[in-house]
């Protein structure tokens, strides 16, 4: 048995998800929304399942996605790429798990900034790695070059890093992603840039690709998710974007991973992909629904760190005056008062921030109101 696996716990998603349906609660714990997709989109998949695109698809993914994602990057950031830069996944974690297998080399070490989604350190360990841990600190969450060059090591790697940021909702500023892009000029290291949240922009900010500073494109390994540009996270259909060489690599890891993905999912993504109309309105729903959520919890006594990316705030339970910390919260209140979060020390294995709670905010306004309700029965 490997012990790995043996001594590893259950994602945090799951087991606030199972936690939410045992007790009844809302679940505001899981990143996925329950309303907002573009009904044109399952239009296109019902088509494609009809149409009978259900047999296996290219292994790097249909030439129609693989064009789409590339030209969809072209238009949004001005990156001149071609399919050929281009290898489809079954939604980013096998994206982040196919670029960590194809750069990382049994001894290496890899950096991660925490708090740092779930799926990173034990995927580095799987490759036979080890995750370097960089703590952030809130309520900023900046990057500091000074701790993260301590991190390097003759053996390091790559920068597992993440923008925008979950839990925290960062986007990070253009003198952090220099900091970045220059450590690992300087040290020669690659990086894996996990961007699924690139379109998930609240109050009009604005997304720079890590790899669209000067000297990145050769050394980034992007991961992008349709689940969230389109709201449907359970599609899992992503992708790497990536120098050819290395897309080429990380195809390799790929097709022993899950070989191909969803044929008729990816004909609907790729039509979604070509129109830009569903961004706006989704960015203004998302940033309604941040406001709504944000001012419940705020007259109801709580402290709320604002994001300006991806579906989650998060709750200062010691700024709120709370003497408990946070997964100790976190299980009291899907058990007793009606509502799932997530904990945050669950996105560090060293040093994690104890008192903070990630609530999900992509509701529609009755699931808000009913989660603010039960987190004011939390107090
Ligand atoms: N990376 C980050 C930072 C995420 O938040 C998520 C999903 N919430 C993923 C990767 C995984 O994306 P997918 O569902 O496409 O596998
Ligand atoms: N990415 C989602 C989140 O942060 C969950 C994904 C999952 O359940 N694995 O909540």
């Amino acid at each position: 048995m490997n012990p790995l696996y043996r001594d590893m716990k259950v994602s945090v998603f799951e087991r606030m998800s199972l936690a939410a349906a045992q007790h009844g609660a809302v679940n505001l714990g899981q990143g996925f929304p329950d309303f907002g997709w573009p009904e044109e989109i399952l239009d296109a998949a019902a088509r494609a399942v009809k149409e009978g695109s259900n047999q296996y698809a290219p292994s790097r993914g249909s030439p129609a996605l693989r064009e789409a994602v590339a030209a969809h990057y072209d238009r949004h950031f001005g990156q001149q790429l071609d399919p050929d830069h281009v290898c489809v996944t079954s939604g980013a974690t096998e994206a982040l798990g196919a670029m960590i297998l194809s750069v990382v080399e049994p001894g290496d070490e890899v950096i991660i900034l925490t708090p740092a989604y779930d799926s990173y350190a034990p995927m580095i360990r799987r490759a036979g790695a080890t995750p370097r841990e960089v703590a952030l600190q809130p309520p900023h969450w900046r990057i500091h070059r000074d701790a993260v060059e301590a991190a390097v090591t003759p053996r390091t790697r790559a920068i597992l890093f993440n923008n925008p940021h979950n839990p925290t909702g960062r986007l990070f500023g253009a003198d952090e992603l220099q900091v970045i892009a220059n450590l690992a000029v300087e040290h020669d290291l690659t990086v894996l840039s996990d961007e699924v949240w690139e379109h998930v922009l609240l109050h009009g900010e604005k997304f720079t690709p890590l790899a669209s500073l000067p000297g990145m494109a050769e050394r980034t390994l992007k991961a992008g998710s349709a689940g969230k540009i389109f709201s449907l996270t359970g599609w899992k259909v992503g992708w790497i974007v990536a120098s050819p060489d290395n897309a080429a690599l990380a195809a390799r890891a790929h097709q022993f991973l899950t070989f191909s993905t969803a044929p008729n999912l990816q004909s609907a993504v790729a039509f979604g992909l070509g129109c830009d109309e569903w961004i706006a309105p989704m960015r203004e729903r998302f940033s309604r629904a941040l406001e709504r959520m944000s001012e419940g919890l705020k007259q109801v006594g709580f402290e709320v760190l604002e994001p300006a990316s991806t579906y989650f705030l998060c709750v200062d339970l010691r700024a709120s005056g709370l003497d408990v910390d946070d997964e100790t919260f976190a299980k009291a209140t899907v058990e007793q008062a009606g509502v799932a979060t997530v904990p945050v020390s669950a996105f560090a294995e060293q040093d994690p921030s104890r008192h903070l709670v990630r609530l999900c905010f992509a509701k529609r306004d009755e699931t808000i109101d009913a989660g603010v309700e039960a987190m004011a029965r939390a107090r």
